[in-house]
This record gives structure tokens, sequence and C-alpha cells, in this order.
């Protein structure tokens, strides 16, 4: 039996990750689920599902907290828990993942990621310290879940002429989009069901430009080999076209079950019709998603500082969108005017060595005036 502990359980992630959970039970033994501050969603998860613990990331003080003795702090269940857990999913959302992710690869020999923030702005630093950890890094977004799949069935990288991530296109693909759209447009996803952050950042493609930097950093695939297709029912997660002229698009439903399951090695109870898997690829209107064009021009121009200010700046103005605080056209809009700043720019070019580096370039995306 693998010990599990599911980081973000309150959310779209850790929802598919309960479920995949629920359907596996004898294979593992629940240590514990984590929200940031939804306690009473992780109460009722816990009288459910009985993990040994529940902590909260934000350590929010809980009346009745000294009642129930399984809800410990974090610093507890990262410090004590001597014993490595065999699998550990990370499906907590936004840059402020990343001190919890990196606290994470010391306790889990196998830590199933699903918060691209953290691979983005960690980078090669991220996955070194989990090498150096002995944590193996198993990437969840479901692209760069079927293209690290398919990385270890081939001989060599070099046969690779170009992989492609597909996008779904969000709900806007096929419709005007209004400068000041509503909040329940902009998250009225055609194929996924998620948390608000990756919906907004799915309808302006802002979600695609932050998996390119994913795959770059995951996969060292060169810059001229990575591109973006659209396929609208989302059956297709990445193509891979050889040399040889072989081309592979790798599918599955658009269930995060999948990917999950897979990557803790057991079943995920789908049945599928081969009938329904019918999909057609088009080239991205960069006029109508400009971010796309921004995102390809940081991969190309950029170390992986500008990756780091693009995740922070792109968060922040979604945060106030959600707040309503900037209309919705105003995410892209200074997105694109900001990485046209000389400083920003300077910065975005700038040598990532270390942690330090990382929480510094943080730092500065997060005083930039918005
Ligand atoms: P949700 O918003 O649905 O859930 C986020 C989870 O993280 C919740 O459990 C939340 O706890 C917790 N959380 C939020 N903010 C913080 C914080 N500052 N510190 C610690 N915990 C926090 O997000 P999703 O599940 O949709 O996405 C999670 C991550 O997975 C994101 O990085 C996203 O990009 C990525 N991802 C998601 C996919 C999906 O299908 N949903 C697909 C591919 C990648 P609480 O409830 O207490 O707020
Ligand atoms: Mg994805």
């Amino acid at each position: 039996m693998k010990t599990l502990a599911i980081i973000g359980s309150t959310g779209s992630i850790g929802k598919s990750a309960l479920e995949v959970y629920e359907n596996n039970k004898n294979n593992f033994k629940l240590l514990a689920l984590a929200a940031n501050t939804n306690f009473s969603k992780l109460s009722k998860q816990y009288l459910k599902f009985r993990p040994q613990n529940i902590f909260l990331t934000s350590n929010k003080k809980i009346k009745n907290y000294k009642k129930n003795k399984n809800l410990i702090t974090k610093e507890f269940f990262i410090k004590k828990n001597n014993k490595k857990i065999d699998y550990v999913i990370s499906g907590v959302s936004g840059y402020e993942a990343i001190k919890i992710n990196f606290d994470l690869i010391k306790i889990s020999k196998k830590l199933l990621i699903a918060n691209k923030e953290t691979l983005v702005c960690g980078g090669k630093i991220f996955l070194d310290l989990a090498k150096k950890n002995k944590c193996e890094i198993i990437p969840i977004d479901s692209e760069h879940h079927c293209i690290d799949f398919f990385l270890k069935y081939i001989s060599s990288k070099k046969d690779i002429k170009k992989i492609y991530l597909t996008a779904s296109g969000g709900p806007f693909y096929n419709k005007k989009i209004n400068y000041s759209e509503k909040l329940s447009e902009v998250i009225n996803h055609p194929t996924w069901k998620m948390g608000k952050k990756i919906s907004v950042d799915s309808s302006t493609f802002a979600n695609k430009v932050l998996e390119l930097f994913e795959a770059k950093i995951l996969f060292g695939i060169p810059n001229h080999k990575l591109g973006i297709k659209v396929e609208t029912k989302s059956n297709t997660h990445a193509i891979i076209r050889l040399y040889n002229n072989l081309i592979m698009p790798i599918m599955h439903i658009p269930s995060m079950k999948i990917p999950i399951a897979n990557s803790l090695g057991v079943s995920n109870n789908l049945i599928l019709n081969l009938n329904n898997f019918k999909s057609e690829y088009f080239d991205v209107d960069t006029k109508k998603f400009p971010l796309v064009k921004l995102g390809f021009y940081i991969l190309k121009n950029c170390s992986s500082a500008g990756f780091i200010i693009f995740t922070v700046l792109n968060e922040r103005l979604v945060q106030k969108f959600l707040k309503n605080e900037v209309k919705y056209g105003e995410i892209v809009d200074k997105l694109v005017k900001l990485f046209k700043h000389s400083d920003l720019l300077k910065k975005s070019k700038k040598n990532i060595k270390n942690i330090k580096d990382i929480y510094d370039t943080i730092n500065y995306a997060k005083k930039i005036k918005l």
C-alpha cells in the first residue's frame, strides 16, 4: 500500500484526485488533505475520506482548533513527517504555491504537479532540487502528461520535428470578445470545469503561454520545435511530429482523472468510445489572442526571468479582474504594453541562478505598477 497526500484538495484538481483515490482506495493510505482557507469544505472531505491529517496551507486559525486533533499545521506536516510520502498530488493554484511545492519536494518520493506556476517560475532550479532530494516530478497538466508519456517511449528526442500543445480556444474562440466581458462568460469554459484563475487564463490564452514555458522547462525542447494548435473539443492534448513524417496526436477525454490515475499507476475507471475522437486542428489567430505572440516573443528573447514576470503580472491582473478592479480586456492590453518597457525587458533577460533570484524576480514583478 502506497502513502498519498493531496494538497489543494478543495479545488478542481483536488476533486479529480479524490475521485481517483475513491476508485482505488485499496492501493493507498491517505495521509493528508490540505486546503488554503476553506476549512468547511476540508472538514467535509475529512468526514468522507478519513485521511490521517488535515491542514490549511495558510495556517489560518480555526475555532475549535484544539478539539480537532487531526487538524495539524503545515509546518508539522512538512517538518515532522520524517518518512517520505510515496505520492503527493499538488493541486494548489497560483504562484504563491511555489514555496509550498519547494517544501513538498523534501517529503515526497513522487510529486504529481498540476501547478504550472511552480514549474514555470521554479524552472531548472526546482527540477534540480527535486533530483537532489530524490523526488520524481511528474507533470499532470494534461498536455505535459501526454508529452512526458510519449518521450518515455521514443529512443531519441532528435527524431522530433515539432511538439504542438493543443488549446481548446476557450469560450471566445468562435465569439466576439467584449472589452468589458462579464466574469460568468469568461469562466464559462466549453470543455473543462476548472478553478477561476485557470479558466480566465484559458480564455485569454495565457494558460497556453504558461504551458509553453512549462514544456520548455520540463522537456528542454528547442524553441523552434514548440508550437500551439487549437482543437476545440479538447480531446487532443499534444501533437508530436517526427522527421519521418509520422504525426501523433495524443488524445484522451477532457478529464484530469486520466493524467492523475496514470501518474499514480492505477485505473481511471473511464469507458471511452473511439468514435467520439474526431478532431480538427487550427492555427491560433494571434490578432484575436495577442498573448500567444507575446509568449513566443518571451520564449525566444528572454530568460526564465521573463517567464516569472509574465506569470506574476498575469496573475495580478487576473486577480484584479476577479475583484472587478480592471476590465476583462485590460488583462491582455496591459500585459502586452508592460512587455514593451525597456526596464522590464532588461529584467526579463536576467539569468536566474538560485532560489533567491526567483523570489527577487517575483518581488520585482509584484511591485510593477499595473
Ligand atoms: P482551484 O482554484 O479550483 O483550487 C485551488 C486549490 O488550491 C484549493 O484547494 C485552494 O484552497 C488551494 N489554494 C489556493 N490558493 C492557495 C494559496 N495561496 N496557498 C495554498 N493553497 C492555495 O484551482 P484548480 O484546481 O483549477 O488548479 C490548481 C492548479 O492546477 C493551478 O495551478 C492550475 O493552473 C493547475 N491546473 C488545473 C487544471 C484543472 O483542470 N483544474 C488543469 C491543469 C492544471 P482553498 O479552497 O482553501 O482556497
Ligand atoms: Mg493544460
